[in-house]
């Protein structure tokens, strides 16, 4: 039997796990193919929901209930597919001998797909490591919130989060702390969030406008913002910055930069400066050396992937409908592979990816969201709305009707209480 291995079921992997299986379902040699997903968690992390795990309330929710709205188990998404789950830690991939070794299973691989995403980057700063939380886990969001409530409960004075990193996921969790507390009491409005950007203003890589709304946003809420200096250590309740400044924390999160996993440093290909493996437009990697001969069946998509627009010269960004839509493709061209190998087809015609700009949507606390949608920027309750909107039609695209329903209608229920300002 062939084997095709998914590496990671985030964005990109399951999308390209449930289109392979949808394809090969309608193909008479489906059973010569196994499609096996593997991944650490047991479940798929809908990420853009992370900061409301962060900052929702006790009385709002519990553990179980926050989980349930952002991981939903691979058995469930996979339950009525051919795809096979394994839960286990990927240790090595042996790309020669076309094999993925985990902690207790050894896959050889025909097919190989590689999207095990991005983790946190600390640019060997000292100390941060040590003493930042970071964001990018539903783990890592629990980690926050619980920080939170038990700095708050043991401390009399107020507490003090420091955000360090103002690209998107810094400002978004800046934002929903500030708000989440305004909304839950009045003493805890004396506590302060700083959001600390290198750059001489929050979201550098954004559209100015979008960057000069989010400023006045954050501002508005009682945000604080401290850019133009890098920073440069990190003790147990301070920071040191670049010029100098010395800055006490209870709370310091970094959201400050992400590299490629860690697995991708030791593959075969070429790779930019953040680790991420370059891949060319059928989205298969490209080998450092050209005689690798299973080069043209291995695929990488992602956070982990680069790759490059001939035309404006920049690369794909490290957003969930990249990975969304590059996981469909990787399927399509591992399908026509397949069918032309199998004889089905002459030729194959495969599908290319063309990095282009996706609509976005930054929440700024409670019912305010922040989009840009082609050349459109919109601001305030109808983004917020769009924004719900978008969250819904992803869910429908990988659970059945009913049941993406009812989790987007649980979700509301429990958010829009953290959401009530606006
Ligand atoms: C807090 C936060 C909020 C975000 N909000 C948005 C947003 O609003 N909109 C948006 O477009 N993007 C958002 N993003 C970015 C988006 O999440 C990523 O671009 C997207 O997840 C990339 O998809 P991926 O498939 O490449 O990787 P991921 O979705 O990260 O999936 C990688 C998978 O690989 C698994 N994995 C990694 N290493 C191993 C290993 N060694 N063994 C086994 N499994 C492993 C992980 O468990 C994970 O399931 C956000 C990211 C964060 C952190």
């Amino acid at each position: 039997m062939k084997q095709i291995v998914i590496l990671g079921g985030g964005f990109g992997g399951l999308r390209t796990a449930l289109d392979l299986a949808r394809g090969l379902s309608t193909l008479p040699c489906r059973e010569d193919y196994q499609i096996t997903l593997i991944d650490r968690t047991h479940y798929h992390t809908f990420t853009p929901l992370l900061y409301e795990i962060a900052t929702t309330a006790p009385e709002t929710a519990d553990y179980q209930t926050l989980a349930s709205l952002v991981a939903y188990p691979f058995s469930e998404l996979l339950k009525n597919t051919c795809v096979q789950f394994i839960h286990d830690e990927i240790s090595h991939v042996d790309v020669n001998n076309r094999v993925v070794h985990s902690a207790h299973h050894t896959l050889p691989f025909d097919y190989l797909v590689i999207a095990l995403g991005a983790e946190p980057s600390f640019f060997s700063i000292p100390g941060l490591k040590d003493h930042a939380l970071t964001f990018k886990t539903l783990h890592d969001a629990l980690s926050i919130r619980d920080a939170i409530l038990s700095f708050s409960h043991h401390n009399p004075h107020p507490l003090r989060i420091v955000i360090a990193g103002g690209g998107p996921t810094g400002v978004e969790l800046a934002s929903e702390i500030k708000n989440a507390e305004q909304a839950s009491c009045r003493v805890c409005r004396q506590n302060s969030v700083t959001l600390l950007d290198s750059n001489s203003s929050i979201l550098s890589a954004f559209h100015p406008r979008i960057a000069q709304r989010a400023t006045q946003r954050l501002k508005k809420i009682g945000v604080h913002l401290c850019c133009g200096s890098a920073l440069k250590e990190v003790y147990a309740h301070e920071l040191v910055l670049e010029n100098n400044t010395r800055m006490a924390f209870d709370i310091l999160i970094w959201a400050g930069g992400v590299k490629a996993a860690t697995l991708a440093d030791t593959m075969p290909f070429q790779k930019e400066a953040r680790g991420r493996i370059a891949v060319h437009e059928l989205m298969q990697c490209i080998p450092e050396n050209a005689d690798l001969s299973v080069a043209h069946q291995i695929y990488a998509l992602g956070d982990l992937s680069c790759i490059v627009n001939p035309r404006t010269k920049k690369t794909a960004g490290q957003v969930a409908p990249a990975a969304v839509y590059q996981g469909a493709i990787v399927a399509h061209n591992i399908l026509q592979s397949i069918k032309q190998q199998e004889g089905f087809i002459q030729k194959s015609h495969f599908r290319t990816y063309i990095p282009q700009e996706y609509p976005y949507i930054l929440p700024l606390g409670g019912k305010y969201g922040l989009a840009k949608i082609g050349p459109f920027i919109i601001s305030g309750f109808f983004a917020w709305i769009f924004k719900g909107i978008v969250e819904l039609h992803y869910f429908f695209s990988i659970m059945p009707f009913w049941t993406a329903l009812t989790l987007w209608i649980k979700g509301l229920n429990v958010f829009i209480k953290n959401d009530r300002l606006g």
